[in-house]
């Protein structure tokens, strides 16, 4: 049988690696420099104008974020079901109550019906997820958020580089989190980044990354250690001069995709919306796990299913949810397939996933 296909694979050239040793030759390893310079190219690359702040994974990303945007016990924060569970469990590591709402069945994003549906006094915001590379519908939950008094925060993780309307993914919030562990559309090993809506919360934000410590043991505070090293920086200020050709390739891979696939549903995008295709992922509504092995183990393709339990769901968050339905959400966590979208697959690649989708499908049907 042919080589397998994995479902992602994070690309490391020679540069990451000449990156790395010069700064552990340096002899300078912790977050110094490196984190600096990375943190100001990031916010340059993709939401100029705010402010970046590195930590050490997208999860102490959202958690550091929600700290510093002020939520804490006794709030109610909007948020998908339909996502990694990271996403709600940084609302309840902050000690408040994460409320999940149901999605849109086209973009896999957050309806704002469903959010003004949720919204309650103790609503303090809403966390759209930019699922799969799509943006969530931010002019709706922007003006939603703004109608009723909340703030939004941004989940960015798998989105880099996603915009609508010409306006960035991670320029709507009162701060974003974009991940950089080594699956998502650039790594630094693993790491995340906190783009602040201004001055003040990347401040709150940094104070928590570094044990509330602006000057050195003056803490104000109190905090986390959530540093990024130089070491990660390093390897992340690589990748970002490389993200962007990465991105138009998922794109094409995308365009390929939908166009010869047939007997599933492909993933439509929203007018306006720049896709950048963390996952693409279709739906198949009959036998999808059958389907998911068929791939596997005729075609030896990976695809992925992301994710086969909604967080309501989960033994760890349905104490947040008892009893609630999400039926656009369970519908999707049934029959969702990611197909290998990534940039390294060759064209070789991409006929291999279009026959074996289309072998499968059509047998199916
Ligand atoms: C990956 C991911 C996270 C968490 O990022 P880590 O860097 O793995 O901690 C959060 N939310 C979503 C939607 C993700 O895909």
């Amino acid at each position: 049988m042919n080589a397998f296909i994995p479902p992602a694979k994070p690309i490391i050239g020679a540069e990451e690696r000449e990156a790395v040793d010069r700064v552990l030759l340096s002899g300078m390893i912790a977050q110094g420099a490196e984190v600096a310079s990375f943190e100001q190219e990031f916010s340059e690359h993709f939401v100029p104008g705010r402010p970046s702040v590195a930590v050490n994974s997208g999860t102490a990303g959202l958690h550091l974020g929600l700290l510093a945007a002020g939520v804490g016990p006794g709030d109610e924060v909007i948020v998908p079901s339909f996502t990694f569970a990271a996403t709600a469990n940084s609302v309840a590591l902050t000690g408040a109550t994460p409320v999940f709402a149901d999605i849109e069945p086209r973009t896999f994003c957050l309806d704002p019906d469903a959010v003004a549906a949720a919204i309650t006094s103790k609503t303090k915001g809403v966390m759209p997820v930019h699922l799969y590379g799509h943006p969530a519908p931010m002019k709706e939950l922007v003006a939603l958020a703004q109608e009723r008094g909340i703030d939004v925060y941004e989940d960015a993780a798998q989105a880099h580089g996603a915009s609508l309307d010409g306006h960035p993914v991670g320029s709507f919030g009162a701060f974003a989190m974009f991940s950089l562990y080594p699956t998502k559309n650039m790594t630094s090993g693993e790491g995340g980044m906190i783009v602040g809506a201004d001055e003040d919360i990347a401040r709150r934000a940094r104070l928590l990354r570094n044990q509330g410590m602006e000057r050195q043991y003056e803490n104000e505070i109190v905090g986390f250690n959530a540093r990024m090293t130089d070491i990660h920086a390093a390897i992340g200020r690589v990748q970002l001069t490389k993200v962007d050709a990465w991105t138009r390739t998922r794109q094409m891979n995308a365009d390929f995709l939908d166009k010869n696939l047939r007997g599933v549903a492909t993933p439509p995008v929203a007018q306006g919306a720049n896709h950048v295709y963390h996952q693409y992922t279709v739906r198949v509504p009959e036998d999808r796990d059958g389907f998911v092995a068929a791939l596997k183990d005729e075609h030896n393709v990976g695809a992925g299913v992301y994710y086969p339990i909604p967080n309501h769901r989960l033994p760890s968050l349905r104490r947040y949810a008892p009893g609630l339905e999400l039926p656009v959400t369970e519908q999707a966590a049934a029959e969702v397939v990611s197909l290998p979208v990534h940039p390294s697959l060759s064209q070789g690649d991409l006929d291999r996933i279009v026959h074996a989708v289309n072998t499968v499908a059509g047998a199916g049907a």
